[in-house]
């Protein structure tokens, strides 16, 4: 087995800088998270470079990063195009230009003609323009070559720009160099330095017993130190796919950690206790009058889930549940039956969803429902938020207090430290994924006593369900895996940005039949007031088009809710028939009578998002369509990986097959990520590809529990550290 020895380490590691607490490099490393040992030698290359050999010049061609050595023969500083430093490097077997456009002295110094120097580089041109025999360099000072130079005319020949210099002659290294990742203010060599010393030091022991490991993996150190300077005869593919045995023992270890940290949740949960929420089925429960109200019938998959909930309430273990089901699968409902399971035992549940407008759009419904059922009872609801007067949220906290208040729906407000509840029972999460970990935590704090709050998670971006049960060893899922009937499919299509006269005819088309429209600019985040300032430009060229007998509104995230709240308002009651919206949670609404959807620059949107847009639309009897406007020319191309999403949208309106797709164009990493903020990622085990090492993983975590506690506890930690908290909330 090759294991390259890393290279000693150059200079001294960082230092602090005198009277700081903390230097810009220790502030930089941080940025990239790392600041214990551990976190250095995990902090894998982005790509490598050999510094290994040595080539002749003649030998390289154009595209070819190479490191060859030789003598200056010619440096000097010329003015035009621009300012730049040119020096010839002779090797003996040909010549090559070097040239930098910014430079220091010392630099010039460093290739004073004579001087012996090795350089490292992208060989550009080396055949010279048409007319020239290949190979041979341009005579410098022909016919003004030097302005001519550029445009990418490479009229000197072989060209390097920018590369790297050494002096010639010092030993060659014996694995490839890796490249880091790295940050403003961090340059590249220090932060290789800085991680060979991690390396180093990091404490890389293995230690699960080599009996218990996949077979043939490799050491842990051995594995790492390989990593980060792999012998130059590595099959670079092997590193690239993640195949490589080195990499499979940093996978396998990243998983088991995953597994066990969740399985120890999961035994932790079985120690809790949490109020058990059963009460007699009969006609004059709240969860029988809701069902009688109803204006429709539940599908079939929302009673398996109602069900499903009423089992885990029933118990004296906190519930975990996650309810995943596609846009418009009528999560709320299940979540309104849980919330009347939970007032029929005598308690109180709490609703939340990550913004007010959601939170009330959302809810609103179900509150209807509940309201004038719940004051029969002489109980009612309290709304909870942010934007709320001193003396209404004041109000509203006395009547949680009291438990008079028996469902409490809000933001953030919900979990205040201010806010306490008589008998928390239920805690219901809309839109899981943005609510950050300690919220999460927080609302655990409120329940009675010694009690935990059983906990219903809702999602609207399903994750694929192989991945959810090995992923997830430590949450039960539910999922809705049916649209309630008469939904008409939303026509998806894509129209090139310069067709917009076609789309403003087609939303004429949906106005003239008393339907209304979203049209949804892109959010440009580096800045809000930009998209302010795009949105309103959107909304007045709209408004002009339309026509005077037409009302379009604006929705954007600068505007004060009350007033995102009016806007809202007048869209659902039919008043603005088009509403611009750059924020995509705004449109977290439910106006059956919008029947198009109009997404300018949609190669910019994730998948999710897009779908989850497109889910506002369809949701009456009525035709509807979702068009994808995407740029063209000068405005943006689009990429692969926005041209596969595009084309997901209009191949398929299935929540699910969505997910799988997303997963596909981005990786687990990133998918999980986006969805799971705070939770652990993965950084290195890839689901889709590394089923085999996850059932290992999963098959040895309980063994590994019950038999060596401390071995998986200590192993938790190298991997998970700090964040194996958060895994459990
Ligand atoms: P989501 O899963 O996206 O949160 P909602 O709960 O908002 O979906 O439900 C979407 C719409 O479907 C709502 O208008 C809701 O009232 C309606 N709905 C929910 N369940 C049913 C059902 N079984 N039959 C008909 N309509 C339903
Ligand atoms: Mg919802």
């Amino acid at each position: 087995m090759p294991v390259s020895k890393p290279p000693a380490p150059a200079d001294a590691p960082p230092q602090r800088a005198p009277g700081s607490g903390e230097s810009a490099v220790q502030r930089a490393l941080k940025k990239l998270g790392l600041v214990r040992d551990i976190d250095f030698a995990l902090y894998l290359p982005l790509r490598y470079e050999d510094e290994t050999r040595i080539v002749p010049l003649a030998s390289t061609r154009e595209g070819d990063t190479a490191q060859v050595e030789g003598v200056i023969t010619e440096c000097e500083v010329v003015y035009r195009p621009r300012r730049q430093l040119l020096a010839t490097l002779e090797d003996g077997s040909d010549t090559v230009q070097l040239r930098f456009f910014n430079f220091y002295p010392s630099q010039q110094k460093q290739l004073a003609p004579g001087s012996r120097v090795r350089v490292r580089g992208e060989v550009k041109g080396g055949f010279g323009p048409p007319g020239r025999p290949k190979g041979q360099s341009a005579p410098l000072g022909g016919s003004g070559p030097r302005a001519a130079g550029e445009r990418g005319g490479y009229l000197f020949g072989r060209t390097m720009m920018h590369p790297t210099v050494k002096a010639a002659g010092t030993p060659l290294p014996l694995a490839l160099t890796p490249v880091y990742g790295t940050t403003a203010g961090l340059a590249q060599p220090v932060l290789r330095r800085a991680v060979q010393a991690g390396l180093a030091r990091a404490p890389l022991d293995d230690i699960v017993p080599a009996h218990l490991m996949p077979p043939r993996a490799w050491g842990l150190r051995e594995a790492l130190s390989f990593l980060h300077y792999p012998a130059p005869d590595v099959a670079l593919a092997t590193l690239e796919d993640h195949s490589h045995p080195a990499w499979q023992r940093l996978k396998a270890e990243e998983l088991l950690a995953q597994q066990l940290s969740q399985l120890q949740a999961r035994r932790e949960r079985a120690a809790q206790r949490a109020p058990i929420l059963r009460a007699p089925d009969g006609a004059g429960s709240l969860h029988a009058q809701l069902l009688g109200v109803l204006p429709f019938t539940p599908t079939g998959a929302q009673r398996r889930a109602d069900g499903e909930v009423a089992g885990d309430l029933a118990r004296a273990q906190p519930m975990h549940r996650l309810l995943q089901g596609d846009v418009g699968s009528g999560k709320t409902l299940v979540a309104a039956l849980a919330a009347a399971r939970c007032i029929d035992a005598g308690f109180q549940c709490a609703l939340m969803a990550p913004t007010e407008i959601l939170a009330s759009q959302h809810f609103g419904k179900l509150v209807g429902w509940l309201d004038p059922l719940l004051a029969e009872r002489g109980l009612r609801v309290a709304w909870l938020t942010g934007s709320q007067k001193k003396r209404e949220r004041d109000a509203m906290a006395a009547a949680v207090e009291s438990g008079e208040a028996a469902l409490v729906v809000g933001t953030h407000a919900v979990i205040s430290e201010k806010v306490r509840f008589a008998r928390l029972a239920l805690a219901i999460v809309d839109e899981q994924h943005r609510f950050g970990v300690a919220q999460r935590l927080a609302l655990r704090g409120k329940a009675e006593g010694a009690l935990e709050p059983h906990l219903l998670m809702m999602s609207a971006t399903p994750i694929p369900r192989t991945l959810a049960m090995s992923y997830y060893a430590d949450l039960d899922v539910s999922t809705l895996d049916e649209l309630p009937p008469g939904r008409t499919p939303v026509i998806t299509r894509l129209v090139a940005e310069h067709r917009r006269d076609e789309v403003i005819e087609r939303i004429q088309g949906q106005l003239a039949q008393g339907r209304q429209v979203y049209w949804v600019c892109p959010l440009i985040e580096e800045s809000e007031a930009v998209d302010l300032r795009n949105a309103t430009a959107t909304r007045d060229e709209l408004a002009e088009a339309l026509g005077e007998r037409v009302q379009v509104g604006l929705l954007h995230s600068r505007m004060p809710t009350a007033e995102k709240q009016a806007v809202m308002a007048e869209f659902t009651a039919g008043t603005l028939h088009v509403l611009v919206s750059t924020t995509v949670i705004e449109v977290g609404v439910d106006v059956p009578n919008a029947s198009l959807m109009v997404i300018e620059h949609a190669e910019r949107f994730g998948l999710s998002q897009l779908h989850q847009l497109r889910g506002r639309v369809g949701r009456g009897a009525a035709a509807s369509a979702c068009v994808l406007l995407y740029a063209t020319g000068d405005s943006g191309r689009v990429g692969e990986a926005a041209r596969a999403r595009l084309k997901a949208m209009v191949e398929t309106a299935d929540g699910f097959e969505i997910a799988r797709r997303d997963l596909e164009i981005r990786g687990p990493g990133e998918f999980l990520g986006a969805r799971q903020s705070g939770a652990p990622l993965l950084r290195f085990a890839d689901l889709a590809t590394d089923g085999r090492l996850l059932d290992w993983a999963r098959e040895l975590a309980p063994r590994l529990l019950d038999g060596h506690p401390e071995l998986a506890r200590r192993h938790v930690d190298r991997w998970l550290g700090t964040r194996a908290e958060y895994l459990k909330a």
